[in-house]
């Protein structure tokens, strides 16, 4: 008989099954890698990779979901003619057509590509929160999409239709194709560099660049009061993909350390080229989504912001500031980083969640 302890972790202690393992098929702590360590992947604990576990910690305090924020405003102002201007709904249209598709294809390298390749049992417990975070993402643009009753299928097709995010996500497929192969594998250096590689494109060129001309269109029009409760969306998002991208640093600095020999002067200038590819896709995607410059916003201020971010990401992964003419036009979005869940949900957040109280026994 399994006591409550045992329920909880869902495996019988040796008190009660009195089957001790042979010793040699332990996990040692030691012996778990990022990559290419052990296939047993099952043993959580002892943790080696803390910080991986507390970002797990970390993403299920920061849990929310789309349904809790009030869309009504949103709704009020989108039927208005007067309330916003057709620029102002250009940008809200390019913006879900962008994530939509960006935060599907985030889940999908997570889901079907990194997790396969990463045996940290730490690392992957993060991604699979992070697999649901991406989910909820998803389900918050429908839910903004389906308030204010937009084309739904102009939105989800934007990728298609829509140049300046077509660019974008051609840049990125390559890289995510290669860990959704169900023949790639890692284990040499050439494929752990691919692997390294992949992992950089996606934290530090997708979640941790691409996200963010979107991100502070739609918070700079949320602190002129429009569309609050999109922006409001949008907070919680980004205080997801920040955590995303600082895991993914950490986890690219891990592989480097565990490494060494992948991080040769060839990979790291490759690297540098590729962030500016980025960074000149995502100034293409600033201008096609402001044409005339909105909200005391224009594209030429992005073209600082976004050399500040790419050095940032650049130098979290330990290399140098690569971009000059940099600047950061936009100080309010770190406060937007670090909401805090107290300070800002609002009466529409529930307080306990039904799963929690529905549990029942007989
Ligand atoms: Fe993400």
């Amino acid at each position: 008989m399994l006591d409550f302890d045992d329920v909880l972790t869902n495996t019988p202690s040796s008190e009660h099954t009195r089957v001790s393992p042979a010793p040699s098929t332990r996990v040692n702590v030691a012996d778990k890698r990022a990559i290419n360590g052990r296939t047993d992947v099952n043993q959580l604990v002892p943790f080696k990779y803390h910080w991986a576990w507390d970002k797990y910690l970390a993403g299920c305090a920061n849990h929310w979901m789309p349904q809790e924020i009030a869309m009504s405003r949103d709704i009020a102002q989108w039927k208005d003619p007067r309330a916003l201007s057709a620029d102002e709904r250009l940008i809200i249209k390019r913006n879900l057509g962008f994530f939509t598709t960006a935060d599907s294809l985030a889940a999908n390298n997570i889901v079907l590509g990194t997790y396969r390749h990463i045996t940290a049992p730490e690392c992957r417990q993060y991604l699979l929160r992070q697999a649901f975070e991406e989910a909820i993402h998803t389900h918050a643009y429908q839910y903004i999409v389906e308030s204010l009753g937009l084309d739904e299928s102009e939105i989800f097709n934007a990728y298609h239709e829509i140049p300046s995010i077509r660019a974008k996500d051609e840049f990125l497929i390559p890289f995510i194709d290669t860990l959704t192969d169900a023949s790639f594998k890692t284990g040499t250096p050439s494929t752990d560099q691919q692997l390294l590689r992949s992992l950089i494109v996606f934290a530090c060129m997708m979640e941790g660049l691409f996200f963010y001309v979107g991100f502070v269109q739609i918070l700079a029009l949320g602190r002129q009061n429009k569309m609050p409760g999109a922006a409001e969306q949008y907070q919680y998002i980004l205080r997801d993909e920040s955590m995303h991208c600082n895991f993914g640093i950490d986890l690219i600095n891990t592989i480097k350390q565990e490494n060494p020999h992948l991080w040769t002067p060839a990979f790291r200038a490759e690297i540098i080229d590729l962030m500016q590819q980025a960074v000149e896709l995502e100034y293409r995607y600033a201008e096609d989504t402001m044409p005339r410059g909105i909200l005391g916003l224009n594209a030429p201020m992005f073209k600082e912001y976004l050399r500040f971010i790419a050095n940032r990401r650049l130098q979290q992964i330990g290399l140098d500031a690569h971009f000059a003419n940099t600047g950061n036009p936009f100080p309010w979005m770190s406060e937007m980083i670090d909401l805090k869940k107290e300070k800002n949900f609002f009466e529409t957040r529930v307080t306990e969640y039904q799963t929690g109280g529905a549990l029942s026994w007989d």
